[in-house]
């Protein structure tokens, strides 16, 4: 029998707003209530990209970082809304002041997600649950607005958690529940596992937890590297990352491989207006200005460069990455080449750093 130490028992909450973007509209503009919305670009122009669809839209298969373009096929009835990021920044400040109700170990990941430790909580209230369901009262109260909530010993186990009974959920999975869940586990619902990744795993006949936890340490580390060893303690339920309330994102990036290679400045250019939107789109999100633009470049012959450029003030508006990212493939003599990928990443967020006199982060 193969025996593994117990991880320090802490009481770990993920807390995910519902449909964030789409709800605040919602709430906002009744006439939009229990419609198909979606908040994005435009499906007219170019390049648009869904940020968050409302859960009516979701019915038709409409989902964040697709085309706008696609998700008015998929559901022609849709409204298409602009963000209102202000607003969402507004509501976000408000969430993470409910938190801070209870602890100070918040690790915002996004305007609408966070991590909360409440192994000590500042009301000593003592249950993670009861934690949990107050904060999601306090938020529907005060915001009309609902959360889902996970509630577990660790933070890999609580944001799957707190997927599973989305919208207005709360699923909570003990000490003891933790390795089972962990086997029953279908291997693409593990985050960080992509397609490409959970395609392999299938392909080796991995389909749940249980199928990952008869590999051995270094088989996994053999299959799929580095990750190997976090696949291995995470399906024996072992995650001891802490909390980190000043976490420091290092850049944000999106890039896209095409099913042929593009070989002319035009289909370049349109590749880049798509990529540089999405990327553009989680800077808002999670509210981060860069200072360095960075284009990536994959050719058919799999040879890959990067180029990059910076600038002396932080930004985050479209023209710029976009413009930015268009000057460098050009520096690039795109014309004669056939490439299969691109991407464009922001990074340089040097100004989101915790400021030293205990202000709180921009973040959440
Ligand atoms: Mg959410």
């Amino acid at each position: 029998m193969q025996t593994t130490t117990p991880p320090p028992l802490r009481k770990i909450i993920h807390i995910d707003m519902d449909a964030f973007y789409a709800s605040i509209e919602q709430r906002d503009f009744p006439e939009l209530r229990g419609k198909a919305i979606v908040v994005g670009g435009s499906p007219e122009g170019r390049g648009g990209v869904v940020a968050t669809a409302s859960y009516e839209a979701r019915k038709f298969g409409v989902r964040s970082a697709m085309p706008s373009k696609k998700a008015q096929q998929l559901c022609p009835e849709a409204i298409f809304v602009r963000p209102r990021f202000d607003v969402y920044k507004e509501v976000s400040r408000h969430i993470r002041e409910i938190f801070h109700r209870y602890t100070d170990l918040i690790e915002p990941l996004s305007l609408d997600e966070a991590y909360l430790d409440v192994t000590e909580d500042k009301l000593q209230i003592g249950s993670a649950i009861e934690i949990a369901k107050l904060i999601k009262q306090a938020i529907k109260d005060e915001l009309q607005l609902t959360a889902s909530a996970g509630v577990s010993v660790n933070k890999f186990v609580a944001k799957i958690a707190s997927d599973l009974q989305k919208p207005d959920g709360l699923t909570f999975i003990g000490p003891s529940g933790v390795e089972a869940f962990m086997e029953k586990l279908a291997v693409e619902k593990f985050h960080g596992v992509g397609k490409v990744t959970a395609d392999k795993m299938k392909r080796m006949g991995l389909y749940t937890g249980a199928d990952l936890k008869k590999l051995s340490e270094s088989d996994l580390v053999q299959h799929f590297g580095k990750t190997g060893r976090f696949y291995y303690r995470i399906v024996r339920g072992l995650d001891d990352r802490p909390v980190e309330p000043h976490r420091e994102t290092k850049s944000m990036s999106a890039e896209d491989t095409f099913a042929y290679d593009l070989t002319t400045i035009d289909e370049m250019n349109e590749a880049l207006d798509k990529i540089a939107q999405i990327v553009h789109t989680r800077l808002l999100k999670y509210n981060l200005k860069g200072r360095t633009v960075t284009l990536k470049i994959k050719y058919s012959d799999f040879r890959q460069i990067t180029r990059n450029q910076s600038f002396p003030q932080p930004f985050n508006d479209l023209q710029t990455i976009l413009s930015t990212a268009k000057q460098l493939l050009l520096g690039t003599d795109p014309e004669d080449k056939k490439i299969r990928l691109l991407g464009v990443g922001l990074s340089n967020f040097g100004e989101i750093l915790p400021p030293s006199n205990g202000q709180q982060l921009e973040l959440f």
